[in-house]
């Protein structure tokens, strides 16, 4: 394998490597995370307590309007059973029946507008609970889905790391720290591939020069115009 074959593979290595380690810091940071999940749980807390909050008004105003009936039932059983006989007292009694029958009338109207809101959020919460659940079912699925990527990654990463090892130890100093260096400068690609004369790293044509001694392979080819080592398949 000529020198600069070795050193575009270990290019190759060294890019996947990096890739790998940004995917793998981004399931790292994933992992765990949860933020949604609190906020849905918060939701539903608050849903429940109104929905508890609503209820206790609904039982109050239920009192309320069994109060006053049963309050009618005896003012009538006062009106009809003849303990009162005097006439003004008679009038005066049927007037009262009459006011306390209106007040009735107005509780039952807010007791239904109360059952009504009671009705709206008890669906409310059992949407948020089921939306929750399905959250959660997500959730665990997706972290398991991670934590698998995470392990697969993190082996991946140990085999590669052997590679580089092993691919280094058959290069001369010299060259990797060419190549170290350039990798440094020019983001990564030390190594251009030449093709049909172009180099791929700067896609500058080069001189015939340029080109013979890329070919040649024994020593390592510069790009005379971006200072890549040169690679030819
Ligand atoms: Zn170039």
């Amino acid at each position: 394998m000529s020198k600069a074959k070795q050193l575009h593979e270990l290019q190759e290595i060294d890019l996947d490597i990096e890739r790998k380690t940004k995917t793998l810091a981004q399931i790292r940071s994933h992992l765990g995370k949860d933020d949604d999940l609190v906020a849905a749980r918060a939701a539903l807390d608050t849903a429940l307590k109104h929905q508890i909050d609503l209820e206790h008004q609904q039982r109050t105003a239920e009192w309320g309007v069994d109060e006053l009936g049963t309050k009618i039932a005896a003012e009538e059983k006062k009106l009809y059973d003849g303990s009162v006989k005097n006439p003004r007292e008679l009038m005066s009694l049927q007037h009262e029946i009459e006011l306390i029958k209106g007040h009735h009338g107005e509780r039952e109207e807010q007791l239904l507008a109360v059952m009504l809101k009671v009705d709206t959020a008890q669906q409310d919460v059992t949407s948020k609970q089921s939306e929750l659940k399905a959250m959660e079912r997500d959730w665990q699925e997706e972290q398991k889905q991670l934590s698998m990527e995470q392990t697969e990654l993190e082996a991946n990463l140990a085999t590669l790391a052997q590679k580089r090892e092993s691919l280094r130890s058959l290069i001369d100093s010299v060259s990797l720290k060419a190549y170290d260096e350039l990798r440094y400068v020019k983001q990564g690609l030390a190594v251009a591939k030449l093709v049909q004369g172009r180099c791929q790293g700067c896609r500058i044509s080069l001189p015939m020069s340029d080109q013979q001694k890329a070919r040649m392979g024994h020593k390592l080819a510069t790009c005379s115009n971006c200072g890549r080592i040169l690679y030819m398949d």
